[in-house]
């Protein structure tokens, strides 16, 4: 049972994220049904919590428009970037609201939970109990005048309600009063016994040492009760009679989506749940971010406990992954949201699917899996170039390039007689080195066990050096014995390609479907147990031509991307969650140019005169436009708000010395301009009457 971390649908993940739960959890299910192991990975929306309402403020919609707008995105990227769950579910839905109503129900019936008074913030304009966020006020520690209930934005100290100076209600922006109220509490610390043993004691060593220190770090400092409802609208109510108005607190609620996300995979499938939750013998193991430890390592074991499930059997969570010499942080634009990396560089362009992997490759290799790591686009630059085209790529290639020029595209004879410690000394590597990876990935060492992969294609090369097939052909004329020397070379080098795809196939699932295809075979060898086999491919098989698994990228494509992220982080961010603010001021303005920059720019009137769909590409429309002096084809990013039919004949505006760029094959010769208005809907800038065609404008 394989859950990775929810994360909140309230606005675009980032690749911090990515690398954080999903990437290493998605590495390890591969892994685990590559053995044929009975697994359900799970994940889904957390969809509740003040940070849904929040968001629904900012953007001037609901709560509901919210989730609604941001879960599809968050599961399209995810599946953009071949993390596959076995489903995707959302807290909002009906059966995680019966399941989650039903474990508190459970525990407040077992008399595990204590109701306790407590005096809160209310505010009496708009009749609610405001939570942490709704609150600003003045830092007692800086001074900062808008500090929230929770944390000061400005100096990062975690705060407390009461902490705060001059308190007001984001809400109403009126003065909170102190109002008595009633709360449902886990008493966290009649746990504290059984939890040192299980966590410090029997998972000493097999957990990460963050995971068991940070645990050690909450036990010694004594753990206190921890209030499970909270006053809010929005959530999942408290299912006893005297109640109203309290939900479940989002931390109580959202671990539990594992289990309905379980209960809703099993109802699409014929499955029975029960067994992932209850069964003695299944492995329940959550990946995480390090934020996220002690919810999935002290509560929600405790929560399982009480319920009678399974408590994990390992909590797997990474460090934080920083971005050129800084923290990531979307409010400060300082981080690549997936999104942005899909759009740039897996749609750009035929084959892009390369780049989930170029991405998956680099995020593994700086995995934080010990200590924070640092994400940098010379760094990804460096590893697709100098790793992935030029080792592992390369040796694929050399191989497929030789095995066509030598052996007839054909899988050649091994000649047992004449193998020599070079041959034997490979076909070991490849042997050791499963073994080696097995071992890591068990670990959930999944920085090392890549580097493995990596390196045993570095010993192919190495040995394809050595034996230089491509120098002993210039011999078969005198000698052709010698072919026999080139069968053995390109035998084991296919043999060891094949390896290399099933090795390779839990971190970069793309490229492995690549080499299967050119080596004309099933799903089926990628199998865990054909690795360290050197009988994968038949002799005399024919294999397909080579196809390049990886392009290098240029050092444009990098000076685009940190140009990209300069300008997003200095976009002044929208602070405030009140409304009426948020209307007023003018969004998201880019920083200050001056005239010369904009008189750089060839803005001219055009006709649209024919427009149709991209294939395979659902945002696409290719354009003809008429620009008097020229006809243009433009790729335009609008086919979900416009039908092709609509379009032809309008006037539009263009941006006509843009470079030229490609997009899914087609040369797109220019941009159209657009206005988005505030539900999202874009709308053409055209002049009030049909004007000629190449008018410029200024
Ligand atoms: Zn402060």
């Amino acid at each position: 049972m394989i859950t990775a971390a929810l994360p909140y649908a309230n606005g675009l993940k980032h690749i911090g994220h990515l690398a954080g739960a999903y990437l290493p959890a998605d590495i390890y299910v591969r892994y685990l049904k590559s053995q044929k192991r009975d697994v359900v990975f799970v994940c889904g929306s957390d969809e509740h919590g003040t940070a849904i309402p929040i968001q629904a403020m900012k953007e001037g919609t609901t709560a509901q428009a919210i989730i609604d707008k941001y879960h599809p995105i968050i599961e399209q990227n995810f599946k953009d970037l071949s993390i596959e769950f076995d489903i995707y579910h959302r807290t909002s839905a009906p059966i995680h609201h019966e399941t989650a109503q039903e474990f508190f129900t459970a525990l407040n019936n077992d008399g595990e939970l204590e109701v306790k008074e407590s005096e809160q913030y209310y505010d009496e304009e708009t009749k609610t109990f405001l939570a942490d966020r709704f609150i600003k006020g003045t830092c007692p520690n800086c001074g900062f005048d808008s500090a929230y209930g929770d944390q000061c934005e400005k100096c990062g100290k975690s705060l407390s309600p009461d902490e705060l100076i001059n308190p007001v209600s984001t809400l109403s922006g009126q003065k909170p009063v102190k109002k008595a109220t009633k709360h449902w509490y886990l008493p966290l610390n009649k746990h504290e016994e059984w939890l040192r043993e299980w966590i410090l004691k029997e998972h000493k060593d097999d957990w990460r040492a963050n995971v068991v220190g940070q645990c050690k770090s909450w036990i010694d400092g004594g753990l206190q009760p921890r209030a499970v409802t909270r006053d809010l609208d929005w959530g999942i109510k408290v299912p006893v009679a005297d109640a109203e108005g309290k939900v479940l607190y989002v931390w109580f609620d959202a671990p539990i989506g594992y289990v309905s996300a379980t209960k809703q995979w099993a109802i699409d499938n014929d499955k029975d749940w029960k067994p992932y939750w209850y069964d003695k013998d299944t492995s329940l193991v959550h990946f995480i971010g390090k934020d996220n430890i002690v919810f999935h390592a002290i509560i929600f074991p405790i929560m399982l406990k009480l319920h009678g499930n399974i408590v994990p059997s390992n909590v797997p969570s990474n460090e934080f992954m920083n971005l050129e010499g800084d923290k990531m942080s979307t409010s400060r634009g300082w981080s690549i949201e997936m999104d942005d990396y899909i759009n740039d560089w897996i749609k750009k362009e035929n084959g892009g699917v390369q780049f989930a992997d170029a991405l998956r490759y680099y995020l593994t290799q700086i995995a934080p899996e010990t200590k924070d790591s640092e994400f940098t686009w010379k760094g990804f630059q460096d590893a697709v170039n100098s790793e992935l085209v030029s080792i592992f790529g390369n040796f694929v290639n050399r191989t497929w390039v030789l095995m066509h020029k030598l052996t007839n595209g054909k899988v050649s004879k091994l000649h047992d007689e004449l193998l020599d410690e070079a041959d034997k000394k490979l076909i070991d590597d490849i042997q050791k080195s499963k073994v080696k990876i097995e071992d890591l990935l068990e670990g959930y060492n999944f920085r090392e066990a890549l580097f493995e992969v990596i390196d045993l294609s570095r010993k192919g090369n190495k040995y394809m050096q050595e034996k230089q097939p491509w120098i002993v052909a210039k011999q078969l004329t005198e000698n052709p014995e010698t072919q026999k020397q080139i069968d053995n070379c390109l035998h084991l080098c296919l043999q060891l390609t094949a390896n290399l795809a099933i090795l390779i196939n839990p971190f970069l699932p793309n490229t492995a479907k690549k080499m299967l295809y050119m080596m004309k075979v099933v799903d089926k060898m990628l199998d865990w147990e054909n690795a360290g086999k050197i009988k994968l491919l038949s002799v005399g098989y024919s294999l397909r031509e080579p196809q390049l698994l990886f392009r290098k990228v240029e050092d444009a494509e990098i000076a685009e991307q940190l140009e990209k992220l300069k300008v997003k982080s200095q976009k002044p961010k929208v602070e405030t969650t009140n409304t009426a603010t948020v209307a007023n001021q003018p969004a998201n303005l880019k920083s200050e140019i001056v005239y010369d920059d904009f008189a750089k720019m060839d803005f001219r009137v055009g006709t649209i005169t024919s427009a149709e769909k991209v294939e395979k590409a659902d945002k696409l429309l290719k354009l003809q436009v008429d620009l008097g002096f020229e006809h243009r084809t433009i790729v335009s990013g609008i086919a979900m708000h416009f039908k092709p039919e609509e379009i032809v004949g309008k006037q539009v505006t263009v941006v006509a010395n843009l470079a030229p760029r490609k997009m899914r094959g087609i040369e797109s010769q220019g941009m159209i301009l657009m206005a988005e208005d505030k539900s999202g809907k874009l709308h053409f800038i055209n002049p009030e009457g049909k004007i000629d065609e190449g008018s410029a404008v200024s």
